[in-house]
This record gives structure tokens, sequence and C-alpha cells, in this order.
């Protein structure tokens, strides 16, 4: 069963794969009909999101499982798990989060009756609505368009400037799961052309080598559609005072704080850069900020460093893990927070609160959990 498809956005999707023919995740002989597919597999159905788009998967009954029996193919690495919660686990680690059915952004049914109705309308011509690359029919081009992006991996991943004099950028380090920023630098001007991560390094270098010089890795060819440079809110002293009377901070940490802010403004640079990959983005679980460090090191190679805040677990992370208790790169962001959005960082302590019921559920679970997720819980 290698190369099929194990993930879909819609149910149209998957009732055109195989039109007319065999069912391709049944290990008898049966022809694929929109009975047998709701019946067999939509029915069971695990929804899901992957980096804010809903999708779903279908339980497979292909000679992989033996006897014909039920299983799930992991669509992101090359697993086959047999029990539905298993499977679960195992998409939650690759970092999609679990939705219900009523939340989920398509429903499928809905999408359904949509295209129906707006057929007319969209409808594609000839060739036009069959994916070059697998020969998948649509009645529309949007529909054409998602599955392309979805299925092929045509990279609409976002790039945001987020310093212009400097040229640095951020953008989603994977495809899948949530969307982690990694700084890259690019210019003509300056003649630079550089991404953090070690392994694009090696991919140029190699490239290089085989006479492809300025061959771009996978994030930095994004910046072809890449935002250009917003300025952001900028940190207020006020709400560091009033985050220091209210014993968020202490009076060496505030310190702390306003001198690295004035080291950046002297730079003519944000100090905290929040990450808000679409606009007034929300609906993800963790919130990211680009952070200046007035210093360049292996985990901060462009002056920079990653903070993460998960909204759920109120947990902070900086790629600074030497300094773990201290960290002026955690207060910083947590000042722009405070200052900005302060409805989140109170929805974290809301929760911090209720963790003991869902202590309980892990210790129910914890077989699964210990063998799945050694990381715990976090997201980010
Ligand atoms: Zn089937
Ligand atoms: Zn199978
Ligand atoms: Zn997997
Ligand atoms: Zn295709
Ligand atoms: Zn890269
Ligand atoms: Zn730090």
């Amino acid at each position: 069963m290698t190369g099929e498809i194990f993930v879909f956005v819609d149910e149209e999707e998957l009732f055109n794969l195989m039109k007319d023919l065999d069912c391709l995740y049944c290990r008898n002989p049966v022809t694929a009909s929109k009975h047998h597919l709701k019946k067999r597999h939509l029915r069971f159905a695990i929804y899901y999101k992957d980096s804010g788009i809903g999708k779903f998967s279908i339980p497979c009954y292909c000679a992989d499982g033996g006897h014909g029996r039920s299983h799930w193919h992991c669509p992101m690495c090359t697993k086959i798990l047999q029990r539905t919660k298993d499977y679960k686990i195992h998409i939650t680690n690759h970092g999609v989060e679990m939705t219900d059915k009523s939340t989920v952004e398509l429903q499928p049914t809905t999408v359904l009756l949509e295209t129906l109705q707006t057929d007319n309308e969209d409808r594609t011509a000839g060739n036009k609505s069959a994916c070059q690359k697998c020969g998948i029919h649509f009645t529309t081009t949007s529909n054409l368009r998602r599955h392309e992006r979805l299925q092929h991996g045509h990279d609409q991943q976002p790039m945001l400037c987020i310093d212009a004099k400097n040229a640095i950028y951020v953008t989603p380090k994977d495809l899948h799961g949530p969307r982690v920023p990694i700084h890259i630098r690019k210019s003509f001007a300056l003649q630079i052309l550089l991404c953090e991560l070690e392994e694009c390094w090696d991919f140029m270098k190699a490239q290089a080598q085989r006479g492809n010089p300025g061959k771009e890795c996978r994030h930095l060819v994004r910046t072809n559609h890449a935002r250009h440079y917003v300025p952001p809110p900028p940190l207020c002293v006020n709400s560091l005072e009033e985050m220091t009377d209210k014993h968020l901070l202490s009076k060496s940490e505030k310190q702390e704080c306003q001198e690295m802010n004035s080291r950046a403004c002297l730079e003519g640079v944000d100090c905290v850069y929040p990450i808000f990959w679409e606009e007034h983005e929300l609906s993800e679980r963790c919130i990211y900020f680009s952070v200046y460090t007035d210093l360049k090191d292996k985990w901060c190679q462009f002056g920079r460093t990653r903070v993460s805040f998960d909204t759920k677990s109120g947990n902070w992370k900086c790629l600074c893990e030497h300094k773990r208790n201290h960290c002026v790169h955690k207060y910083l962001s947590m000042w722009w927070l405070f200052q900005e959005r302060p409805e989140l960082l109170q929805n974290a302590l809301d929760i911090n609160t209720e963790s003991v019921d869902v202590l309980e559920e892990v210790v129910l679970d914890a077989e699964d959990v210990v063998q799945m997720s050694p990381g715990g819980d976090d997201l980010c």
C-alpha cells in the first residue's frame, strides 16, 4: 500500500480517488461506491487539524493489516497501527491536533453539498480538472489546488520578514505539525544566503559541489512569496512597571529586560517580534517570538533566538537552554504578551489550576503515553 493516500481534506477527494474502481482500502475486491466508502470507512474517520487545516484519516482493511483487520496507515511516516487509540496518539506525536467532528473546519457532508451547489460556477474544463501527478479528477479548481498542495507538497508555507535592515525572515521549519519558526537570511544586495538549520547547510554545500552554487534550501526558496516587514507594537515601559508591580518580574529581571530592549532599539531592530503566521490567528496552540540576543552563537546565529509559549500548558521555552531558569528572552516575550494579549497569559494561568484532572487522564493512558511520547504533552 505504499504510495497510497491516507489523509484527506474532504469527502469528494476520497470519492474521486477510486471512481468505479475497486476500493484501495479493502483486501477483498469491492467497488468503491459512495455507499461503501461511507459505510466501511468514513463512519470511523478520525478528524484532526494539521497546521490549522482540517483533515481526516480513514481506517484501512488492506492485506497489510493481516486477515483484513482494520488498521491505520500513518500519512506522515510508514507506520501501520492496529488500534484506533494508538493511531490517535501516534499522529498527535507528529504534532497534529485532534478535533471534535463538530468543531472541524470542514464538515465533510456540508462540503459535499456546497460543492454540488457551486458546481456550475466553478466547474473546470476538460483536463484542467485532473491532477497532473496522480490523475484524480475534481469538480472544482479550488479543490484540485487544495489537493495538490496537501498531497503533493506544493509548499505554500508562510515567510515573514521580521528585520528588513539585516534581511532576516522567519518561516515554519516543517510542513506538518505545529508551525515552529526558524530564521533565515537572504539578501542579494548583501550577498547573503543563510538558513539556520544545519541540514540545510549540508544540502547547499553538497549542491555547490555538484555545480549548483546558490541552490536554496526548502526554506530559502519561500522568500519568493515573503510578506514584507510590518513593525509589531513596540514594548512600552509602562507595561513593564505594571508587571513588576504584580510581581510577575523581579526588579533585576525588569532591569535586564529594559537594557536588552534599549540595545535592540539602538541597533534599530525589534527586540521582540511576535510571530503570527496569519493575521489575527489565534487558533493555534503555540505562540512564537523571535527575540533579539545581542550576541551570535550556535543557538542564535543571526543574533535572534526563538521563544515559544504553549497557551494550554502555560509553558515557556527558549533556545538558550543553558540558562534554563533565568532567561531574559522569555521575560521579554512575556512583557510583549502581557502588554498586547494579556488574555492569553490569563488562559494559561486558569488552566494550570485544572491540571490535576489532566494528570489523572494521563495516568489512565500511562502505558501508551510513556511509549509514544517521552517528552510529555508539551507541543511547542
Ligand atoms: Zn473499502
Ligand atoms: Zn492498509
Ligand atoms: Zn507516523
Ligand atoms: Zn494528485
Ligand atoms: Zn533551510
Ligand atoms: Zn533565552
